[in-house]
């Protein structure tokens, strides 16, 4: 099992040292546990892709301290700038044209001309990349496909060995991914819903803002748009409003009228979609046991965060291939 150290001044120095050498370290950010690789080091990010089974199709968020870091890897807009200083240090990803001096590996971004950007608002995350002074790839720590990690113990769970050292900072305060927006595009498109809603978007940029497959398309903007993520073992089913004798049930809000079921825990008993982000991973893989044949999932209403947990439960549902 790898090394797991509570975060202090000796082990985010330890972590630094590691990724200067091209280790991998998992770090807490405020939305979930982040594979952490030296960006700027093709062999340390291919070990990224390697150690969560990761398709090299699907690029990875390169993380910074600080917006003013970003300025050597890619071209800042309009979109950008606003998005930038409304929602950062916090759980937002811009995608931004890439400089073609970046010193950042071409595999972290899958070869594209873009690059996903973000800087994280947790403070060991912060800590630990001013003590590295590079720009660190980091997916969630998890392998590819599977329930993200919001606690050290689902890290170690999910990658063992592969992982160098795991940082423990508690759970993950927000508990889903940060929401993606495409800012190249003439008008930006949330490509992945999440910690920040599509409400607060538009109120900062004064504007509608699409999200992206919710007109008629289903064909994946961003190549990680995979139908099938975040699953957990078990099939999972959406909306359910009775339960059957085998299912686990995944509650949200008031939930006494709905009977049966082997099992359940609720989201929210009060219905807040803040507590129930923070929840949903960590419950999910708490009913992923072969004691149950199903995860029955309540409804979640689609709006705010809800539309993050939607779209994680959507995919957890989907055919998986
Ligand atoms: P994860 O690292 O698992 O949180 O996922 C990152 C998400 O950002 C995936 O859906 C990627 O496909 C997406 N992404 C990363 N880089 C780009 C990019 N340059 N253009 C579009 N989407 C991207
Ligand atoms: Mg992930």
């Amino acid at each position: 099992m790898p090394a797991v150290l509570p975060v202090d001044e000796d082990s985010i120095a330890r972590a630094a040292s590691l990724l200067r050498e091209g280790k991998l370290v998992a770090f807490p950010t405020e939305t979930v546990y982040g594979l952490g690789g030296d960006a700027t080091n093709g062999e340390a990010v291919a070990a990224i892709y390697a150690a969560k089974g990761r398709p090299s199709f699907n690029p990875l968020i390169v993380h910074v301290a600080e917006a003013r870091a970003l300025d050597a890897l890619v071209e800042w807009n309009e979109t950008a700038r606003t998005l930038a200083s409304a929602f950062w240090p916090g759980p937002l990803t811009l995608i931004m044209p890439r400089k073609k001096d970046a010193p950042v590996s071409l595999l972290t971004s899958a070869g594209l001309d873009t690059l996903a950007v973000r800087v994280p608002s947790h403070p060991a995350a912060q800590k630990l990349l001013r003590a590295v002074d590079r720009p660190l790839a980091a997916p969630s720590a998890n392998a590819s496909g599977k329930l993200s990690p919001t606690a050290p113990a689902h890290v170690a769970e999910s990658l063992g060995d592969k992982v160098d050292l795991i940082l423990a900072g508690g759970r993950s305060a927000i508990g889903v991914e940060s929401t993606v927006v495409d800012t190249t595009t003439l008008e930006p498109v949330i490509l992945r819903p999440g910690g920040v809603t599509r409400e607060q978007i538009e109120m900062a940029l004064g504007c509608k803002v699409e999200l992206h497959g919710g007109a008629a398309s289903d064909a994946p903007a961003s190549p990680g748009m995979l139908a099938s993520h975040y699953a957990p073992h078990l099939p999972v089913r959406l909306n359910a409003e009775t339960l059957a004798d085998n299912e686990a049930f995944l509650a949200f809000g008031p939930d006494a009228f709905i009977k049966g079921g082997a099992a359940r825990l609720n989201l929210s008993p009060q219905g807040d979609l803040y507590e129930a982000a923070a929840n949903l991973f960590a419950m999910l893989r708490e009913m992923d046991r072969p004691d149950y044949a199903i995860i029955a999932v309540a409804p979640i209403p689609e709006t705010g965060l809800g539309l993050a947990i939607n779209d994680r439960l959507r995919r957890a549902a989907a055919e998986r291939t």
